[in-house]
């Protein structure tokens, strides 16, 4: 298994809503392809617009979003922790 480069993800604004917090990710295969991950407050739901993600329901943009989500997390996120 290869070491993989970590994911860049940037805010996106544009694509968030009150409840959907919404990233974009840059293709690792191709230049110029960014992907949009968002995650839906309500749903519990993340989702990713890469193929990797429509075939298996996973990838590496979707992982990032989570750890993005969990760093900005302060207290809620590390278990048991008091405030
Ligand atoms: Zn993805």
């Amino acid at each position: 298994m290869t070491k993989q480069q970590p994911v860049a993800l940037a805010p996106s604004p544009e694509h968030s809503t009150q409840f959907v917090t919404a990233w974009s990710a840059p293709s690792r295969t191709h230049d110029h392809v960014r992907y949009v991950v968002t995650y839906d407050r309500l749903a519990n739901h993340f989702e990713c617009q890469c193929p990797g993600y429509t075939y298996r329901g996973h990838c590496a943009h979707l992982q990032a979003a989570m750890d993005a989500l969990v760093a900005d997390w302060p207290s809620r996120a590390r278990k048991g922790a008091a405030a």
